[in-house]
């Protein structure tokens, strides 16, 4: 057994810091993520319904596993928070944050750690249970421990930082009677009844049986219900359903498609995911985009060529007409498509006809087309740069696609969706996305739309390490810190120095100050509050005496101009 000194837990300074009180907005933040100050005393009600609606071990079940998924978010921090703390220091940031959330009051009895050759043996003595404590008043005292959540946190927490399932459990417990309560921890496979024991933790609960017959119903349900192959698109926002919905309609028929939205919001993913839905979808989805190509070289890529057509065609050439024969045909950025092309894209339109380059037999092709603008066609119809009549015979179906700025509630699963696909691509392990980082997402812009976000997410997701959640620095580096107040030792809120930026930059400009003039009423402020002590001023403002005084002056000047 360790000698007591070195089972002394650390200073907590570094995880007190991690815990923000952002009062203004009503949230509260540890490390990222949204944490909540609730009554011990609401949570004991809830833990008395559950028990007499469902049953004491169901709700056991459930408060471990609450416990569980509590512990392990908190050992992904452990190594974020002490990267390179000795083992005991790191493993120590479960117990002390247990602590600082106000769970239970942890003492190290017994600390026997080897991670590479996978031994864990400890015991831990806990004080001032809050579950004790409730579980007592409801019940009074009981024949089995009753820590149920503060145990699932424990296994929760060692089991996410040994990386193998470790198994704690009370071995004696305050509401049984005794006087403070101990665990002990081993490895799953050390306890005679691990197996057993670990089968708390699987999702076989009552409400996860309703779950799974739900899930089993959904997926009865889709295979009667005709194909909806939204693929690769993500979204449950009113803007984005709507789309969806005109896709749906659209699929089922022969109709002509014109997708229009700002850049990057996905127009050729919508085009995909209408080909996929439509009874085109086991035929080919030939997509061109009308703005790469040379305008001399469109022609013969859209509609073939004949050898000799052209200098350079020294082949016969299938155009993508052709190649998209009995499929569907994407035309993006159909807004760049020269004058000569549109004449013969609307005669195809019309005909079903086309013609190769330098051939003179027309050829029938069955293809459906969609296609793809950003700019205004109607202004571009006005400035003689489009054809009318093509515009007529493409605009039977507009389908608008949002902005992603439109879709606020497509943030979150879209971040989640494109983080997976990201992770998956660079083989890079990603705990998640932290509450806030969503939260600054919701309040950017995305004049990129959804590529922008792409390009955020893969970046964040290559530099964050292995294991890690992205946070707003990881996705946005370049924003600045918000209004910070923490919590100093003894627990109360430190003098907090917000930096309220935004309110102060919006104050100075409505007031038309310029910068000189703010810096001389923030001089005079100090000077005012220090009584006309110059040198207390000086201190207050982080310059010398002879700084101040010089500015001061300059002031002075400023003012008689
Ligand atoms: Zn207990």
């Amino acid at each position: 057994m360790c000698p007591a000194d070195l089972l002394a837990l650390p200073s907590n300074a570094d995880l007190r810091r991690l815990i923000n009180f952002s009062a203004s907005d009503g949230r509260i933040w540890l490390a990222g993520h949204r944490m909540l100050l609730m009554h011990a005393e609401a949570l004991g009600a809830m833990r008395r319904e559950m028990i007499e609606c469902m049953g004491r071990e169901q709700t056991r079940r459930v408060f471990m596993r609450v416990g569980h998924a509590s512990g392990k978010r908190d050992a992904a921090l452990a190594r974020q928070v002490r990267p390179d703390a000795s083992v005991f220091d790191l493993f120590a940031v479960g117990p002390q944050l247990h602590m600082l959330e106000g769970a239970v009051k942890v003492s190290v009895e017994k600390f026997d750690i080897d991670i590479e050759k996978r031994h864990h043996h400890a015991i831990f003595r806990w004080d001032y249970s809050w579950e004790v404590d409730t579980h007592l008043r409801d019940f009074g005292p009981q024949t089995e421990p009753v820590c149920w959540m503060l145990v699932g946190y424990a296994s929760g927490y060692v089991s996410s930082f040994m990386g193998f399932p470790i198994l704690y459990r009370e071995t004696q417990c305050g509401g049984c009677g005794h006087d403070h309560c101990r665990i002990e921890g081993r490895p799953a496979a050390d306890w005679p009844d691990g197996e057993e024991r670990l089968r708390d933790y699987d999702a076989d609960s009552l409400i996860d049986k309703i779950a799974d017959l739900r899930a089993e119903v959904e997926t009865l349900r889709s295979t009667l219900a005709p194909r909806d192959e939204l693929g690769e698109l993500v979204g449950r926002s009113r803007a984005f359903s709507r789309a969806a919905d005109l896709m749906r309609k659209a699929a089922t028929t022969q109709v002509t498609v014109l997708l229009t939205g700002e850049t990057g919001v996905g127009k050729e993913r919508f085009a995909r995911a209408l080909h996929a839905m439509s009874p085109r979808a086991d035929q080919p989805f030939v997509a061109i985009n009308c703005a790469a190509l040379p305008a001399d070289l469109i022609e013969s890529e859209l509609f073939g060529a004949e050898k000799g057509a052209f200098t350079g065609a020294d082949c016969v050439r299938a155009g993508r007409f052709e190649r998209a024969d009995g499929g569907t045909l994407f035309l993006d950025e159909l807004g760049e498509l020269p004058l000569p092309a549109q004449a013969k894209l609307l005669r195809a339109l019309q005909t079903g006809e086309i013609e190769r380059l330098g051939g003179t037999q027309p050829r029938h092709v069955d293809v459906r087309v969609i296609a793809a603008t950003n700019v205004d066609l109607d202004a571009a119809v006005a400035g003689g740069a489009f054809r009318r009549d093509l515009l007529y015979r493409l605009n039977v179906f507009p389908i608008r696609i949002p902005p992603l700025r439109e879709r606020q509630d497509d943030i979150a699963p879209l971040a989640d969706h494109l983080l997976h696909r990201f992770a998956k691509r660079h083989q890079h392990r990603i705990a998640g996305i932290t509450d806030r980082a969503l939260d600054a997402m919701r309040r950017h812009d995305w004049p990129g739309n959804v590529r922008e976000m792409e390009n955020l997410i893969e970046r964040a997701v290559i530099v964050v390490g292995q294991d890690d959640m992205l946070d707003v620095e990881d996705i946005f580096p370049a924003l600045p810190g918000g209004e910070h107040v923490s919590i100093d030792a003894d627990g109360s809120l430190e003098r907090c120095v917000p930096l309220a930026i935004g309110a102060l930059y919006d104050d100075v400009r409505c007031k038309g100050l310029s910068l000189d003039e703010l810096e001389d009423a923030l001089i005079r402020e100090a000077v005012r509050r220090c009584d006309g002590n110059l040198s207390a001023a000086a201190r207050e403002l982080g310059m010398t005496r002879p700084q101040l005084s010089y500015r001061l002056g300059r002031a002075r000047d400023r003012s008689r101009q």
